[in-house]
């Protein structure tokens, strides 16, 4: 721990560790400090007794072996194994599923319509974009997609991208650029894979490529404050375990100094204020920077499911499910199977399923509200899969606060969301899906840590 480096970066989280694994490679002597026993942050994939492999949540990665973490992985030298592609969209409507294909041959008459904005979409440039990010979904479709239909298809996409529940809540531009990158690396407005043996799969190579570079990292460490000397980075400080023999009753904090002249934050903006201090009359960050900060820290965006292990499956195929609308929760759905994507997560024959919605955080810490809705919900889940009683070997309830990083809402997209690089102090950076990078969740942690490595090594002369 005496050790001293050029760069620290703290959080392994796929953002963390890109940015480490990115910045190693180049020769910079690094060093990945992850509060938690094992890596991965929010990407996370855990064994369960009986043979079940776990992620937290529902988890697939948009434009799979072309997204921002393979591409990431790719330029590591390191490849990410995918299992599957989702082959459509099914989605809950009137009681009964709909494929994608079905809802618009239903729709025949607007098949042009929806080519058209497809047309459209793939041949915006970055400036049509960017014009779009302070826009919600809800309009753009008005003004673009007459048929009713159409829009409703295209909220659904909107919904999955942004795990907003409202369309006019979506931000346009972050919505566009999703569908941009699809459709010109794809053909297709929005598609998904699983990578094989779960989130740790795209976790893994990263973290690999990091320590084979001769990074280090130091998991169980929590990194108590970022030290500075005047306003230039200067390491930081870590908590070690109490010296009381009675912590709980006697707390004797020790720390611990890791010093480098750079510091990357890769963790979410929400727990900057753990390690800076962000009193805008004693803090090193600017007053307009820590008002920016104090606007965003709650605007994330919340899940709550169930992780569903099945006895035999109640749905087999390899396709994503959903629907805008719950007739019990009134919320949006979003499901998976990710044994039918690879069968390895569930013992033989079992079925592994996980399901969500997407609600407004105020939902969640409203435990009554919570009790609720997570009842509905099964309600719900009774319904469209109907005898999964049943079959259920096991099954538990979640919430998730701050899934997907800042919501994607009007405003809080592309350029509004705070630079990887922060002003007023030397050798301090950001990364992770709270700071600039476009995509979707994950792909945006990981392209921020790619824009983040660029920064770091450009001020290196590298
Ligand atoms: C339930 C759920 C479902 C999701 N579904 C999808 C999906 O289907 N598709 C998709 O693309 N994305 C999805 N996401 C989002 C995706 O997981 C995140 O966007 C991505 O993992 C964020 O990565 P990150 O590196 O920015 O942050 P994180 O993964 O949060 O990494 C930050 C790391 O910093 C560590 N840390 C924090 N403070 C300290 C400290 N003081 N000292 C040391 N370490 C610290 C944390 O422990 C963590 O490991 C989902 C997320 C959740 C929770």
């Amino acid at each position: 721990m005496s050790k001293k480096y050029d760069v620290i970066v703290v959080g392994a989280g796929v953002a963390g560790l890109s940015a480490a694994a990115l910045i190693a490679k180049s020769g910079l002597r690094t060093v990945c400090i992850e509060k938690d026993a094992q890596a991965g942050g929010r990407l996370q994939s855990f064994d369960m007794e009986g043979g079940w492999r776990v992620d937290i949540g529902l988890h697939m990665t948009e434009l799979g072996d072309a997204s921002s973490c393979a591409e990431v992985a790719k330029s590591l030298g390191k490849e990410i194994e995918w299992a599957k592609f989702s082959e459509t969209v099914e989605i809950f409507r009137e009681g009964r599923w709909y494929t994608l294909q079905e809802l618009i041959t239903l729709a025949s008459e607007e098949i042009e319509q929806i080519k058209n904005v497809m047309r459209t979409v793939a041949g915006m440039t970055d400036e049509d974009i960017q014009s779009n990010d302070h826009r919600c979904w809800e309009d753009w479709l008005k003004e673009n997609v007459p048929s009713v239909v159409a829009r409703e298809l295209f909220s659904v996409n909107g919904m999955i991208m942004t795990t907003v529940p409202d369309p006019a809540e979506m931000s346009a531009g972050e919505i566009l650029y999703i569908a941009r990158d699809n459709l010109r690396k794809k053909r297709n407005f929005l598609t998904a894979a699983y990578p094989k043996g779960g989130m740790l799969g795209i976790i893994n190579p990263i973290k690999d490529a990091f320590l084979e570079a001769g990074g280090d990292l130091i998991l169980g460490t929590t990194v108590d404050s970022v030290l500075f000397e005047g306003n230039k980075v200067k390491g930081v400080a870590v908590q070690r375990k109490s010296l009381s023999p009675y912590p709980s009753w006697f707390y004797m904090p020790d720390r611990a100094i890791i010093e480098a002249p750079v510091v990357v934050l890769a963790i979410p903006l929400w727990n900057l204020d753990d390690v800076l201090d962000l009193n805008p009359y004693t803090s090193l960050l600017p007053e307009w920077w820590i008002k920016r900060y104090e606007e965003l820290k709650f605007e994330t965006t919340g899940l709550i499911g169930y992780t569903i292990a099945l006895k035999e499956p109640v749905y087999d195929r390899a396709n994503f499910l959903s629907a805008l609308c719950l007739e019990n929760t009134g919320l949006p759905f979003q499901a998976f199977v990710p044994s039918a994507f690879d069968p390895d997560v569930a013992p033989p024959g079992k079925s592994l399923m996980q399901t969500d919605c997407v609600v407004e955080v105020d939902q969640i810490f409203d435990r009554f509200e919570l009790e609720r809705l997570l009842s509905l919900m099964w309600k719900d889940i009774q319904e469209m899969f109907p005898g999964i009683d049943a079959k259920v070997e096991w099954k538990f309830p979640y919430k998730c606060i701050g899934c997907d990083g800042l919501a994607r809402k009007p405003g809080q997209v592309g350029a509004f969301k705070p630079d990887v690089v922060a002003p007023a102090v030397e050798g301090l950076f950001f990364a992770g899906d709270t700071y600039r990078g476009r995509g979707l969740a994950m792909n945006s942690a990981a392209l921020s840590g790619k824009i983040c490595a660029d920064e770091v090594l450009k001020r290196h002369g590298k």
